[in-house]
């Protein structure tokens, strides 16, 4: 037999790949890994390790050039399910983008951002909120995030009164003023603080109302698209839905 690699961590994708078979992506606390799942993966012990963002044990077999193929796979801990069409758009928006942005993250933050994610659901945290959170914690991730700590200008961190995409993060009233920023309002400022510096792990009681969320997930969408280029296709099924 040839060598094979254990590894342990969460399913992010699985596209079909040939006839029977897939391409799977994970992300272990090591690094993002693919690996090839012939058509049995489905099969016994193997089945509910192949759901997306479950906790799982990995056997690979190391093929020539270092190729990895699944040999088994078992189930740790699948995620938090629930039947809930905004749950189910979290879940697709957390896989797509973390896939996506592999190339270009620290796994280790990556893996942190998503257990905090996980941690959140289990909890009963509202998924578009944590979409929210999630987006703005991905601009952080690839090194994008929006200045929301101080002053783009002055750096005060008192007497904030403007926050745009746009210019890249907070204003004082006197820079907002002098650049002809349109202050911000307080309930949206709150909203920004609360999507981009809040652990997602303390979020779970406290819901962005709804219509909220989805206007923070546009501009968060367009954000990532613009600074990163990253578009995240899922999130067409919370809005448009
Ligand atoms: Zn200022």
């Amino acid at each position: 037999m040839g060598a094979t690699r254990k590894t342990e961590g969460y399913l992010l994708r699985l596209s079909p790949f040939r006839e029977k078979d897939a391409m799977a992506l994970m992300l272990s606390r090591e690094g993002f890994i693919s690996f090839l799942a012939r058509g049995t993966y489905g099969n016994g012990k193997s089945k509910a390790a192949m759901l997306p963002l479950g906790l799982s044990r990995y056997e690979l077999n190391v093929g020539k050039g270092g190729k990895y193929s699944l040999k088994e796979a078992e189930s740790i801990k699948t995620a938090p399910y629930r039947e809930d069409l905004n749950f189910l758009a979290l879940v697709s928006v957390v896989s797509e983008t973390l896939s996506k942005v592999s190339p270009s993250v620290d796994p280790e933050r990556a893996y942190k951002l998503l257990e905090a994610v996980l941690s959140c659901l289990r909890d009963g945290g509202d998924p578009l909120t944590l979409t929210c959170m999630f987006l703005a914690r991905t601009a952080k991730l690839l090194g994008v995030a929006p200045e929301t700590h101080a002053c783009m200008v002055c750096g005060a961190k008192e007497g904030i009164t403007a926050f745009s995409y746009l210019e890249g993060g907070y204003f004082c009233k006197e820079d907002a003023e002098r650049m002809n920023i349109v202050p911000s309002g307080l309930k949206y400022l709150r909203e920004i603080e609360f999507i981009h510096n809040r652990d997602p792990r303390k979020a779970a009681g406290e819901p962005l109302p709804a219509a909220d969320a989805l206007e923070h997930m546009k501009e968060l969408r367009d954000y990532l698209k613009d600074r990163a280029g990253v578009t995240v296709r899922s999130l067409g099924l919370l809005l448009n839905g």
